[in-house]
C-alpha cells in the first residue's frame, strides 16, 4: 500500500535551529510540503531563501498581529517587491489577537494585508484569537469581490456558527493543529467535527513539521474516517490553497 502523504499547512521552519534536519525528519514520516510562515518583516529574508532552496517550501510574509510594533509603518512596498518576485509566495501570517495590544493598529495592518492579498491574487493565512466576529464583520464590509482567493484560518477553534459563515460565504479552509491530539481541548474537536470535510488542513504551527501525521490521525479519529483515507482527502485539500 502506498505510504501517505501530508502537507504541513502552516509552520514556522525558520524558527529551527537546524531546518534541514526538521525537513528530513518530516520526510522520513511522509510529510512533503510546508507552507512555512514569516511573522515580521525580520524574517522574510529567511523565509522566502527556504522557499528558494528548497521548491517543497511554500513562502508566505506577512505582518502577525503579535509583531505589529516591531514591524513599524513601512513594509509595505517591499511586500509588495516580494509578491510580485514570485507568484507562489502567499500572504501571512496576518490576522487579529485579543490578548495582545494594539487592536487598532492590529486592524489596520490586517486589512492593509487583506488588501495586497487580493491585489496579487494570493492566498491568505490569518492567525485569530478572540476576535472572529470582527474577522467576520471585516470580510463582510470588503464583499466577496475584494477577497484574496483562497483564505486559511489556522489553528481554527471557531464556534459552529462562525464556521457555517466562513465556509458558506468565503470558502475559507480550516487548519487544526497539534491542539488537537489534546481531548481537553474541547473547542478545537468541536471545530473538527463541523467543518466541511473538504476545507480541513492540518498543521504543526511550529518549527517540527514531523508531527503532522500525528495530527491527521486525531482528525481522522474525530471524524470516524481511517486514517490514510483523511490524509488522502487533506493532501488533496492543501492542492487547492497552492498553485
Ligand atoms: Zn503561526
Amino acid at each position: 500500500m502506498q505510504q501517505a502523504r501530508y502537507i504541513d499547512a502552516h509552520c514556522h521552519i525558520q524558527n529551527a535551529a537546524d531546518s534541514s534536519a526538521a525537513i528530513a525528519d518530516a520526510v522520513s514520516r511522509g510529510v512533503c510540503g510546508w507552507v512555512c510562515n514569516a511573522t515580521c518583516p525580520d524574517d522574510w529574508a529567511t523565509v522566502t531563501e527556504l522557499g528558494r532552496v528548497c521548491p517543497s517550501v511554500r513562502t508566505c510574509i506577512g505582518v502577525h498581529p503579535w509583531y505589529i510594533t516591531r514591524a513599524g509603518d513601512h513594509w509595505g512596498p517591499r511586500m509588495r517587491q516580494i509578491l510580485a518576485s514570485d507568484i507562489h509566495i502567499m500572504v501571512g501570517e496576518i490576522g487579529l489577537d485579543t490578548h495582545h495590544p494594539d487592536m487598532d493598529a492590529q486592524m489596520h495592518a490586517f486589512g492593509a494585508q487583506l488588501d495586497i492579498a487580493y491585489e496579487f491574487r494570493r492566498g491568505a493565512h490569518i492567525h485569530c484569537v478572540g476576535a472572529w466576529n470582527v474577522i467576520l464583520d471585516t470580510f463582510h464590509a470588503r464583499a466577496l469581490r475584494h477577497m484574496p482567493p483562497a483564505v486559511v484560518m489556522h489553528a481554527y477553534t471557531g464556534s459552529a456558527n462562525i464556521t457555517d459563515k466562513l465556509a458558506g460565504e468565503y470558502g475559507a479552509y480550516f487548519s487544526f493543529s497539534p491542539m488537537v491530539m489534546d481531548t481537553r481541548h474541547r473547542r478545537m474537536r468541536d471545530a473538527v467535527r463541523h467543518v466541511p470535510i473538504n476545507r480541513i488542513l492540518v498543521e504543526s504551527d511550529s518549527d517540527n513539521p514531523s508531527v503532522v501525521p500525528d495530527v491527521v490521525a486525531a482528525v481522522a479519529e474525530i471524524r470516524g474516517i481511517p486514517p490514510t483515507d483523511m490524509a488522502n482527502i487533506i493532501y488533496d485539500n492543501t492542492h487547492r490553497i497552492l498553485r
